[in-house]
This record gives C-alpha cells, structure tokens and sequence, in this order.
C-alpha cells in the first residue's frame, strides 16, 4: 500500500491482518451456538475493530515507506487531525524524529525484533508536541510489511518525573546548605554557596543576597552570575520605590515573583532599577529573622546577658535573596518559589548563628581583657604578670638568653594620698602608669601593675645594660610628667625608686628568685635616699 491508497485497507482486510483462523487458511470449526464459526469469527474480529477504534491509546499502521494507513480515534485525538488528514500523512510529520534518514533505522530495528518500545515526542496540528511511549509491532501480510504501532501520552508521567527531580534537587541543594550552616559559621562562605549552588537549578542569569543598611538602602553582599550577565556585587542599591510599603510586606514575608517587569504594574523607579540590571523578571524572597529559630542553652544564656542585643530575636528584614532572569520573561515555577523561601530561611538561620557567635568572640575577648588587666590602669593586672614571666622565663630557658625585671615604687605615696587626697592619687597611679608603658618599647615587654603603687616591668632578651637604659628611661619619664608632689621629702614631683634584676635562667632556677632579686634592689634604692635606681644580678653566663 502506498500513500493515497487509503482505502485498499478494507474492513475485511483488517479483520483478515488480526485473525489466525484466517491466516491460517483452515476453515474454522462449527459451533454450537447456531452460528457458524465464520460468523462467530467476524464477531470477534468486528469487536476487536471497535475495541482498537475507540482505544484511548493512538493507533496507527504505518506502511514500509512510512505513510499511515489506519489511525483510529485516539491518534485523531491527541494528534488533532481527522483520519481523512492522517491518511494523508507520513510518520515524519507526526513524530520529526522519526523523519527520513531514522525511519529507516526504525524499521530495520522493529522488523529484527519483532516489536519495540521507545519513548518520543509527537507533533500536534496545532504544532505542539507531546511525549509518548510507543510500541511498534512488526506485522506481515498478503506479501505487504506494517509496523502496528500503539502509543500512550506519557505528559503526565514526564511531568511527574521532572516534578521529582527537582524536588530531589531541591532537597539535596537545602540539605548540602543545612550542612554547611551546621558545619562552618563562616558566613560569606554559606551564603555564596547558597547562590553558586541555586542559580544552575534555577537555570537563571543573576542570583544574589542583598543586605538593608538601616536607611533600606543596601548592598549585594554575594552574587552569583553567568557569562552572558554582568556583576552587581558589592554595589550600593538605592531604590526610591522601596518604602514602608514594601517593607511591610517583606516583613510579613511576601514573596514577589514578577514574570515581566514591564507589565506587572511596577513602579517606574522600580522598572528603572531592575532594566539597568538588564533583568527582565525577576523573583524576591525576603530573609527574615522572625522565624521561631532552635536556640541552644548557651546561646540563650549569651542572649540573657548581653540583653542589649535582644533585638536580634524580634522579626526584622535583614535582605533579601533575589533571582534576576535577564535573557527573556519568565514565569517562575511554584517550586521554584518553594526553593527560594527554604533557602531564605536557611541562610537567616546562618545570619543568625554567625551574629551571635560574633557576639560571643567579642563577649570572651572583653572578659580576657577584664581577666588580665588592671582596671585602673589598663596595663596587666598581677595574674598576667605571675604567667608571663612564668612563660618568659622558659622561654629565656630555651632561648639561653637575658631576662630581666624591673620593680617601680612610687616615693611617698602614702603622704601624696593624704595630700591630695585618695582620688588624685588614683589619677596620679594612672598617669604613672602610662608614662612607664611610654618608656617601654619591644612588643615582647610587659608592664604590669605589680601591687598597691608599685609596677613591674618583664623585659625578654635584656641583660643588665638593656635593664639598667629601660629603668632610666622609665624614671625619667614619669619624672617628665611633673605631677607636684609637695609632701615628698625626695623632689618636688611625684619620683620613682626602681629595682631591677637580670637573671640568665637556668634549669634549677625559678622565677621568683628574679623578683626576690628586684625587690631587694629596690630596697637597696629606696635606702639610698630614693628617686634612683639599684640593679642586682643573679647568674651570668
Ligand atoms: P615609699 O617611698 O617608702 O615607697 O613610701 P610610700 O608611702 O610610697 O609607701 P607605703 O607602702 O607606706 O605606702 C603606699 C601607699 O600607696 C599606701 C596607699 O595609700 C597607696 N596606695 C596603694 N594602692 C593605691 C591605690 O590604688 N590608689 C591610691 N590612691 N593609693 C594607693
Ligand atoms: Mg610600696
Ligand atoms: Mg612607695
């Protein structure tokens, strides 16, 4: 049969290409029912005809050189032509995979194995497409070859499958961002990673987290963004449009998904701002920090005390993660949406977390400070002290080097705090003690307050000559700062008497040995009539 012989498939034929009893060439058997088996027979193949004819299923036989001779309703339905139109038709342009070149292929493969399933897509009148399962059995006749073919609109199952997938990819891109929010508390690395990872699903051109500054201005804080795009990291966006309006509905986490930024109703500005990010549409899900969020103990505790801080835990737009689709418009896919919220939540989480474990570093870094310092005087307080020249003393140890100390007592204090009074002399200690920390210079040094009026200075790597030039510089310079002293019976200014000691440690040494030492320099200076210095050393090389 060729194209345009349409009706050289009779009936009969049909019923003759389904029924072995006929191609078998043997008469069929009388039955009982009072019909004869030719009867009987044509019955079964009229019910067969009708069955194949009102299939929901698209039928179609298809000849060798691919022009259909038999469609039944279910092809007119799906495929949106008439049979008579069908009849007229080759495979190619129903199925244009299957033009020319592949049907051949097909056939070849169909006639070797008899029957074959295979997924393609067919094409509507109306020229959309639609995916299908096909079978195509291989059918002989009177001389002629047929491929009968049976297809399913599989739309639904394909639409299922790539629902699922991206639901698997949605799940797997949320999962790896969890992870990495409960791994690291590396901020800018989860949020990059957040838009580097989303942008490929979303198949779109720009994808960014954009921070507010408290006047709604704000920045791109990460971006990611293809090569066909241009980057707007780091830039300070101001939008005019961007009132208390739209803060109100970010706030209650309105999502904006705009398909086309020209006809959505924007605001003039707002379309402004988004062509000159060459976006076309455009999908904003706000980050929010009002979310109901699994605090742990510590955290609530850190939270208690630093309650200054507390507006962390009240609902508060800290940016907002954007999609710009730059190549066309784009109707953004309710997954799509759905993925986007997630990871909002998720990186609101990261914000979070990270802010307060800041808050912690900064909170542990002022109690270090307030552990180890003076707060009168800011330079170490006594504790510092005993562990640095611990820790120095080892390292002079292994280094075989110098270490020296220097004790620094104020001359008559007593008389200048009854005097001046207790308050002076607090101001008095504090000025000393900044004009000591003046004359000490190496960063390895430290200047400690030692006690009551009395300073120690550590000084690593200094032997007697070194000790003996920083105790000077030290005396002259609070000496420099001549803060009257009438009741010294020294000078007419505030003075110090200084003791220092020079020690090459040595296994069977210990540090207090060098203070012992110092502060019997010390003693030796204030015998000797004060405002002077004394040095003693304990072991030489
Ligand atoms: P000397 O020349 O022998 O060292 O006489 P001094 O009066 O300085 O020595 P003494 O040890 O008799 O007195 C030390 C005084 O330092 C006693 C105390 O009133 C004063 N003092 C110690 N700590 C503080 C402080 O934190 N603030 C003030 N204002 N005075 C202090
Ligand atoms: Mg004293
Ligand atoms: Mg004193």
């Amino acid at each position: 049969m060729e194209r345009g012989d349409v009706t050289a498939v009779g009936k009969e034929q049909l019923i003759a290409l389904t029924t072995s009893d006929f191609l078998s060439n043997e008469a069929p058997e009388e039955k009982n029912s009072g019909l004869s088996a030719w009867e009987q027979a044509t019955e079964v193949l009229q019910l067969t005809q009708l069955g194949v004819d009102r299939s929901s299923w698209a039928a179609f036989w298809v000849t060798e050189h691919g022009y259909l001779c038999y469609a039944n309703e279910g092809a007119c339905q799906c495929l949106g032509y008439s049979r008579t139109q069908l009849y007229q038709m080759n495979i190619g342009e129903i199925d244009p995979e299957w033009g020319a070149a592949k049907w051949d292929q097909l056939w070849a493969a169909v006639k070797l194995r008899g029957s074959l399933t295979l997924e393609t897509q067919h094409q509507r009148a109306d020229g959309t497409a639609f995916p299908v399962e096909l079978t195509a059995n291989y059918v002989e006749l009177k001389g002629s070859a047929y491929l009968c073919c049976f297809a399913r609109d599989i739309t639904k199952t394909k639409q299922a499958e790539v629902e699922w997938r991206h639901q698997q990819e949605r799940e797997r891109l949320v999962g790896t961002i969890a992870t990495k929010i409960r791994q690291s508390l590396n901020l800018p690395e989860i949020l990059q990673t957040t838009v580097d990872e989303v942008r490929p699903l979303l198949q779109t051109d720009r994808v960014l987290i954009f921070k507010f500054n408290p006047d709604w201005t704000g920045v791109v804080s990460v971006e990611s963004v293809n090569d066909s795009s241009f980057s707007i990291l780091a830039q300070t966006i101001y939008d005019p449009c961007f009132n208390r309006s739209y803060v109100e509905q970010y706030q209650e986490g309105r999502v904006r998904a705009v398909t086309d930024i020209y006809n959505e109703g924007l605001d003039e500005c707002h379309i402004q701002l988004l062509s000159q990010c060459q976006a076309k549409a455009n999908l904003v899900v706000p980050i929010l920090f009002n979310q109901e969020l699994n605090i742990t103990a510590n955290q609530q505790l850190l939270h208690h005390q630093f309650s200054g801080y507390n507006t962390i835990a009240t609902s508060q737009l800290w940016g907002l993660l954007i999609a710009h689709h730059c190549q066309g418009t784009r109707q953004w896919h309710e997954w799509e949406i759905d993925l986007l919220k997630q990871l909002a939540t998720h990186a609101a989480i990261a914000i979070q977390q990270s802010t307060l474990f800041e808050r912690l570093q900064l909170a542990n870094r002022e109690l270090e400070l307030l552990a180890t310092s003076d707060s009168l005087t800011g330079v170490a307080n006594r504790r510092m002290f005993d562990e640095h020249l611990e820790r120095e003393w080892r390292r002079m140890l292994r280094e075989e080097s110098w270490l020296s100390l220097i004790l620094c007592d104020i001359d008559y204090f007593k008389r200048y705090n009854d005097n001046y009074g207790h308050q002076a002399g607090d101001a008095c200690l504090q000025r000393v003690a900044t004009a000591i920390g003046d004359a000490v210079r190496r960063p390895g040094d430290l200047v400690a307050r030692y006690g009551g009026e009395e300073f120690a200075v550590i000084l690593p790597n200094t032997n007697r000559t070194g000790a003996l030039q920083v105790a000077e510089a030290i005396r002259m310079s609070v000496r420099e700062l001549g803060i009257p002293h009438s009741a010294s019976g020294v000078a007419w200014m505030v003075t110090l008497s200084l003791g220092a000691a020079t020690a090459f440690p040595s296994p069977n040494g210990e540090p207090e040995m060098l203070i012992a030492a110092a502060d019997e320099a010390l003693y030796e200076a204030k015998a000797k009539g004060r405002d002077r210095l004394a040095h003693s050393t304990l072991q030489r090389r």
